[in-house]
């Protein structure tokens, strides 16, 4: 295909384009739904599952059609992924045109220029203001794991700090980090030793300054382990799946200050915060926080699977040749994918997007929480907010957890043509992460809603 063809054909792309409305034709899910979900039964384990069952035909900006013809507003862009919306124009035309050019042949191999200018954008864009190098990697466990063996390769030491309620990952080492061991890790042991779980800063709940939640962080790892043995202390700077919590002010620049004192390499886990999800290139941003290295992956592509590991040059360069890399990494097509998703960041101003679903977002739900006493918090930075709901009267007490009303509205929302997702190391989160291409209709549309799920509880 030439070119000219690849652009005559997106620019139409009468194909991918899906009126941004909710639509349900049929009960959710579906009849068709159901049958493939029979088949999926069949030949797919049950260790896989999936939080709505219906099975997605086409998506486009923040919208999915699943196969019975219902639509869906999308609050989780498959978990922060599709920032710059489903099968944005630009993203498709890069990949489309990566296809026709070079497919694999493997960085480590033969190099290509997508590598690279990757590599670039994640200098210029990361914190700091320092020589950058970035290594590619297919997912954002395997981003992880190669942090920790830089820091550790750096160090030539072994332990590993991470805080509790993070999450980061699946793999072996990964499943050691996570704070909750169900779903994660129950049964899947034994664990990669020499991990580290320190408390966090969780305004909502621990009422801490930054300063005192460092100190307490601080003091609980020169307990258990030293900063002398310390490779990396790991930490996600908005946690994600833990719930979004917001740290208290100060909290990581001083944690910062610490591992830079001692020689601990500080890593920033923005795998789910990363890529302008918050408003910000990187969520560290908000914070004045500029980490030795960032970890990308979810949104870096538009939907591809890539990652990486970006920072300063003298630590990745402690690696010896052949120490880092893997058959997939860095792909070109997906490469060519985020470069075209940085584009898109920077043409679309989805910075300025983020702050504008913020101010929706956060406007609406403080609006609901006036009248409903089970919302006890709302937080969160950008296009990746949250409330978290407690039970009825315990809101400035107890704040007991209400995982309960959480189930029931994801189940409500998606019944009516809303996809929510849960969050939470209690299960008690609703977390709004949308692509940048929700429109304020479509956020007061999904509110309405939320709003009509929070009465019906009674
Ligand atoms: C999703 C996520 C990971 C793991 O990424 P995968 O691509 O699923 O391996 C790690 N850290 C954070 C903060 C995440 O949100």
């Amino acid at each position: 295909m030439t070119d000219t063809q690849i652009s005559a054909q997106t620019a139409a792309s009468p194909a991918s384009s899906v009126p941004q409305q909710r639509k349900i034709v049929t009960a959710v899910p579906g009849p068709k739904s159901l049958e493939l979900h029979d088949r999926r039964s069949k030949v797919v384990p049950a260790g896989v599952s999936s939080a709505l069952p219906v099975y997605i035909q086409r998506a486009n900006g923040a919208v999915l059609v699943d196969v019975d013809g219902n639509q869906f507003i999308d609050f989780g862009a498959g978990i922060g992924v599709t920032t710059v919306g489903h099968t944005e124009a630009r993203v498709v035309e890069a990949a489309a045109g990566q296809l026709h050019d070079v497919i694999h042949t493997l960085f480590t191999i033969t190099p290509y220029e997508e590598y690279v200018r990757v590599a670039e954008l994640l200098a210029e864009h990361t914190p700091g203001n320092w020589q950058k190098k970035s290594v590619l990697v297919n997912s954002g466990a395997e981003a992880v794991e190669n942090g920790v063996k830089i820091a550790r390769k750096y160090t030539g030491r072994r332990g590993v700090a991470v805080l509790d309620h993070a999450y980061h990952g699946r793999t072996n080492l990964t499943m050691a980090m996570n704070f909750k061991a169900m779903p994660y890790a129950s049964g899947f042991g034994p664990f990669a030793g020499d991990v580290y779980h320190a408390p966090s800063s969780y305004p909502y709940r621990d009422g801490l300054s930054g300063t005192d939640a460092a100190a307490r962080t601080i003091g609980y790892l020169e307990k258990i382990i030293g900063a002398s043995d310390l490779a990396c202390l790991v930490v996600e700077p908005i946690q994600g799946e833990g719930g979004f919590m917001v740290p208290a002010d100060e909290y990581l620049p001083t944690l910062q200050g610490w591992c830079t004192e001692n020689g601990v390499v500080m890593i920033a886990d923005e795998i789910q915060s990363g890529m302008a999800r918050t408003g910000r290139y990187y969520a560290s941003e908000h914070f004045g926080w500029e980490p030795d290295l960032v970890l990308s992956a979810k949104g870096i592509a538009g939907g591809l699977p890539l990652a990486a590991v970006t920072g300063r040059a003298e630590i990745m360069d402690a690696a010896h040749p052949g120490g880092l890399g893997g058959t997939f990494g860095g792909n070109p097509v997906a490469c060519a994918a985020a470069i075209a998703v940085f584009e898109s960041i920077e043409q679309n101003h989805l910075l300025a997007e983020g702050r504008r679903i913020e101010a929706t977002l956060t406007a609406g739900l403080e609006r609901l929480k006036r009248r409903y006493d089970i919302i006890g918090d709302i937080r969160g930075k950008g296009a990746m907010i949250a409330i978290e709901l407690v039970q009825p009267g315990t809101r400035d007490t107890t704040k007991v957890p209400n995982a309960e009303a959480v189930g029931a509205l994801v189940a409500f929302a998606a019944q009516n043509g809303v996809l929510l997702l849960s969050a939470g190391t209690y299960g008690n989160v609703l977390r709004f992460l949308p692509s940048f291409a929700v429109t304020d209709e479509l956020i007061e549309d999904g509110l309405r809603v939320l709003d009509d799920g929070l009465a019906a509880l009674g």
